[in-house]
C-alpha cells in the first residue's frame, strides 16, 4: 500500500509528523505539505503565481520521503499525485488536524479539503482532526488512523471514499467508542471583534465562540462530546437530490 500524508497545518506540524511515524510501520509513505499553516483556506489553489516543493527530511523519519510546498492543502495533493510522487498513491490522509473538524465547519477546513481533492482525482482518502488545540496529544489518534487505512484497504473500498474523523483527546482507555454518525452544525456567536487601530479606523477580527445549537444526538458534533471518535463518509457531490425534482416542476423557462 502506498499513502501520501498531507495536512493544513504545515509540513512541521507535530500532527503530521506523529502520522508519519506511524503510517510508515503499514505503507510506502510520502509526505506533501504546506510550507506553513493554511488552516481554514477551504478548497483554495494556486494559479497566479509558481509553486515551489522543496525537499525535507524529518530526523525522525529520513527514509520518508518529504517535500514542502509553497501552496494550499489542495495543491499539495494535486502537485503530489500529478507531479511529485513517483506512482499513484493508493490512499492520501490528510491530518492529524490541531482541533476539530466537525460539522459545517468542514467547508473551511483545509484538512478535509486536501483529502476531497484526492478522491477528486481518483483516489480514497481520510482526513483526521485532533478535537484538541491547546494541548493535543496525537499518539493515539495516529495509531487509530493507521488502523482505519489497513482496513480501508482490505475493504477494497470505491474510489470515491470520503471519510471525515475526528479524534477526542483522552487516553485510550478513557474513549467511548466509535460513532458512525452524520455531519452536525456548529454555529458561532459575536463572530466578530469589532476594535479600533491605532489611527481610530475600524477593524473587525474574527473569533467567535461555538454555540451548540444541535439538537439531533446522532451527529458528530454530538458524539464527539460524549468521548467517542467520529467517523462521518462524505462526499464533494453538493447536489441537493432530494429538492432536484421539486425544482424541476418550477418550469424554470428562457
Ligand atoms: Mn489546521
Amino acid at each position: 500500500m502506498r499513502i501520501l500524508l498531507t495536512n493544513d497545518d504545515g509540513i512541521f506540524a507535530e500532527g503530521l509528523q506523529a502520522l508519519t511515524q506511524e503510517i510508515k510501520k503499514i505503507a510506502e509513505t510520502y509526505v506533501v505539505a504546506p510550507d506553513h499553516e493554511q488552516s481554514a483556506t477551504g478548497h483554495a489553489i494556486t494559479m497566479h503565481r509558481p509553486l515551489r516543493a522543496e525537499k525535507v527530511r524529518y530526523s525522525h523519519s529520513p527514509e520518508v520521503p518529504a517535500w514542502a510546498v509553497n501552496g494550499t492543502p489542495a495543491d499539495c495533493v494535486k502537485l503530489a499525485v500529478e507531479a511529485l510522487l513517483p506512482q499513484r498513491p493508493d490512499l492520501v490522509i490528510s491530518g492529524i488536524n490541531r482541533g476539530a473538524n466537525l460539522g459545517t465547519d468542514v467547508l473551511y477546513s483545509g484538512t478535509v479539503s486536501a483529502a476531497i481533492e484526492g478522491v477528486i482525482l481518483g483516489i480514497p482518502a481520510i482526513a483526521v482532526s485532533l478535537a484538541e488545540y491547546h494541548n493535543p496529544d496525537y499518539t493515539y489518534a495516529a495509531y487509530f488512523v493507521a488502523r482505519l487505512a489497513q482496513q480501508h484497504c482490505r475493504h477494497n473500498t470505491k474510489k470515491d471514499l470520503l471519510l471525515n474523523v475526528n479524534v477526542p483527546n483522552l487516553k485510550p482507555e478513557e474513549i467511548k467508542g466509535v460513532a458512525i454518525c452524520p455531519l452536525g452544525v456548529r454555529q458561532y456567536k459575536n463572530a466578530f471583534a469589532k476594535r479600533k487601530d491605532p489611527r481610530g479606523r475600524e477593524y473587525y477580527w474574527l473569533a467567535g465562540e461555538l454555540v451548540d445549537l444541535e439538537e439531533n444526538e446522532d451527529t458528530d458534533v454530538a458524539a464527539i462530546k460524549e468521548g467517542k471518535i467520529t467517523i462521518t463518509p462524505i462526499q464533494p457531490d453538493l447536489t441537493d437530490f432530494a429538492f432536484l425534482e421539486e425544482l424541476k416542476e418550477w418550469k424554470i423557462k428562457l
